[in-house]
């Protein structure tokens, strides 16, 4: 059917990497052949994925050159869809928890800026429905997907669409794709989470890998409890954008104090009187330094803006003592 309207342009990026990066069966290192692109519509706009798929090279091994993809792909979006888990989630949480009907949702939507049809919402309800009753429907076909693999990779993934809703938690198998259950708590207590890793493990009844999460401390634990002695990976992108936040405030705070240590340089320039032409020229350099060093920011998390400041006013502070260090030869 054709469209009549285009896609949505990508408002941002984001790389997806596996958090495994040796081939389960075997054990050798898999090789990044080559990277998968996908649109996803969220709640915070267009983001463009880049997936970066791995395979085994090893030519005796029964995954050989089959497709082990990003772990995170799936806590993003469902297989074959546009629209993201998390617009998903918020279907739900407005039909479900608010009672609201399919055209007061899609208002809702609109009103979040999502490019959405109303055909469309209907469509995401009855996917909703689809995920949190499937552990109950399919637990047979599951079962043989497992016993097939032999293996499973979990990945579990808390969605809580906005403030004051109900979380749905996701857990997925890694391998082959599947959502195995999806559920909505109240809470995300540790108890309640490990219950659901447990029954995911007692049913399916096959050695578990590992478990791949955002590393929420309450899913940290969860794991520890339902799944002792299995490797809990951490997927890199949450892990660096948590770290991230507290090293941007700490380096806002550190630039914010250093400011205050430089503070005057107009009083400075202005004092200089119209017969010190050749001290005024140095003077006015170096003020100049202090306020380059003051609007040149940097990028966060990894070039912090108040490391860069304190980086230049040392560079500035140490040019000054070897002027002082001049002057004091010349007076001697
Ligand atoms: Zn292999």
């Amino acid at each position: 059917m054709a469209r009549k309207n285009l896609k949505p342009e990508a408002t941002s990026f984001e790389v997806l990497e596996c958090v495994h990066k040796y081939c389960p069966e075997c054990g050798e290192r898999m090789w990044n052949e080559y990277n998968n692109l996908r649109h996803v519509r969220t709640l915070k706009g267009v983001v463009q994925l880049k997936l970066k798929i791995h395979r085994c090279q090893n030519m005796s091994c029964k995954r050989y050159r089959i497709a082990y993809r990003p772990e995170q792909e799936g806590s993003w979006i469902l297989p074959h869809h546009e629209f993201g888990l998390d617009v998903i989630a918020l279907v739900g949480a407005l039909r479900y928890q608010e009672h609201r009907s399919v055209p007061q949702i899609h208002a809702h939507l609109k009103s979040q800026c999502v490019c959405i049809s109303e055909r469309s919402v209907t469509h995401l309800l009855a996917r909703y429905d689809e995920l949190v009753s499937l552990w109950l429907k399919d637990v047979s076909r599951l079962k043989a997907v497992a016993k097939e693999q032999g293996r499973l990779i979990l990945a579990i993934d808390g969605m809580q669409p906005e403030v004051g809703h109900e979380v749905l938690w996701v857990i997925r198998e890694c391998l082959s794709g599947e959502i195995l259950l999806a559920k909505t708590l109240l809470s995300s207590k540790t108890e309640d989470l490990a219950a659901l890793l447990l029954e995911v493990s007692n049913t399916l009844d096959v050695p578990i890998d590992g478990v791949v999460s955002d590393g929420q401390q309450s899913i940290r634990k969860a794991v520890e409890v339902a799944l002792p002695g299995i490797a809990h990976g951490l997927c890199h992108f949450h892990y660096l954008k948590e770290a991230s936040k507290m090293i941007y405030e700490a380096d806002r705070h550190a630039k914010k104090e250093l400011k205050k240590h430089v503070r005057g340089i107009r009083k400075i320039e202005n004092s200089i009187r119209d017969d010190q032409l050749e001290i005024a020229a140095v003077v006015s350099k170096y003020c100049s330094a202090v306020r380059g060093s003051l609007t040149s920011d940097g990028r966060p998390p990894l070039d912090a803006s108040g490391l860069k400041l304190q980086e230049r006013l040392t560079l500035i502070e140490q040019s000054l003592q070897k002027v002082e260090k001049k002057k004091d030869c010349r007076h001697h």
